[in-house]
């Protein structure tokens, strides 16, 4: 089969298109056709270049959300059938843990990520344990599963890591941004009242289209000032920040009320920031990484709730795998509004 094979770590040019041995499912495991995968900053880009610790071992094939088709089923897999659309839940078993070793891969201690720590889907095939596959709604597309797939079960996590309620305040950062524009709409399906935040008009505008409330241009207003102003000087419940800008930072962080907590699980502005102790342990305020918080109920959830037309799913295009150097490329411009995505069949 062909694939998207890096041998080294560096630019989108490291990224090659070759030949390797298709994979065959060993017992219990299911071989799909890959028809969709994402390209992603804080994932795919870093990983690429090498940074951001996350243990990956070469040569790598990236790709963290496929999406495809069922073409073969191992011995034992009662669950799926040749020909179902299905999409990855992107926690692989370790294999060696005490709950792998009972085949409960799903409550793997360790689970490696997927295209990270793992060959992902930047690939004609992929073989996985049939526990991650996922069948997908039949109203939905290969690249909207993939979407789906990519940020809204961990917009969920994070919803929930943030203990939000109906009717409180929450400041979403970046929120045009692939993970920020899923937690905006995951937090109106929960009645709180969203402030958006974005770099540009144009990207504040995308925000509140998905219903957030408020909207606030970080780069052109004040934005603790809005804030206070718009929570009559009480600040937000919680904050959701996965931008990691260190300009920006410290501001949404002076935006959280007493007790109010900041959620984080990304860092393509940056990542080192700085953290008013003060302030932190005067407000009783919170820190809180997001990893973690994703599960497979909520990649179910997500799935039902697109196919019914309660989510919106913004993609930007999609372009053939291997196309993957130039998709990369244009991901790091940052001009895309919505996801870009790769169809190996294309
Ligand atoms: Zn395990």
């Amino acid at each position: 089969m062909k694939a998207i094979v890096m041998k080294r770590f560096g630019g989108p040019e490291v990224m090659g298109w070759e030949d390797i041995p298709t994979p065959t499912p060993g017992p219990g495991e299911v071989l799909v056709k890959v028809r969709a995968v994402s390209v992603n900053r804080t994932l795919d880009l870093d990983v690429r270049a090498g940074l951001g610790n996350y243990g990956t071992t070469l040569p790598h094939i990236l790709g963290v959300d496929p999406s495809g088709e069922v073409i073969e089923v191992g011995s034992g897999v009662a669950r799926l059938r040749v020909g179902q659309r299905v999409v990855a839940y992107g926690g692989v078993r370790c294999g060696g843990c005490e709950q792998c070793l009972r085949h409960d891969y799903l409550q793997c201690v360790q689970p490696r990520m997927l295209g990270v720590q793992s060959w992902g889907g930047y690939a004609e095939y992929l073989c996985l344990p049939s526990c991650n596959w996922v069948s997908i709604p039949d109203t939905l597309l290969f690249p909207e599963a993939t979407l789906v797939a990519r940020h809204f079960p961990l917009a969920f996590g994070e919803a929930r890591l943030a203990g939000i309620k109906e009717g409180e305040w929450a400041l979403v950062m970046g929120a045009a941004g692939g993970l920020g524009s899923c937690i905006v709409q995951v937090l109106k399906t929960m009645q709180v009242q969203v402030i958006a935040a974005a770099g540009s008009d144009d990207r504040v505008e995308t925000a509140l289209s998905l219903g957030a409330d408020r909207g606030v241009n970080y780069r052109r207003q004040d934005l603790e000032g809005e804030v206070a102003g718009l929570t009559e000087g009480s600040g937000v419940a919680a904050v959701f920040e996965n931008v990691g800008d260190p300009t920006m930072w410290g501001t949404a962080f002076k935006s959280l009320a007493r007790g109010g907590r900041l959620v984080t699980v990304g860092s393509h502005g940056g990542g080192m920031v700085t953290l008013d102790l003060r302030r932190l342990y005067q407000n009783r305020l919170q820190v809180i990484s997001g990893l973690g918080g994703e599960r497979m109920e909520d990649l179910e959830r997500s799935l039902q709730m697109a196919a019914q037309g309660e989510l919106r799913l913004l993609i930007d295009r999609v372009m053939p795998l291997r196309e993957a150097e130039e998709a990369h490329r244009l991901v790091e411009k940052n001009e895309s509004v919505g996801k870009v995505v790769l169809d190996p069949t294309l």
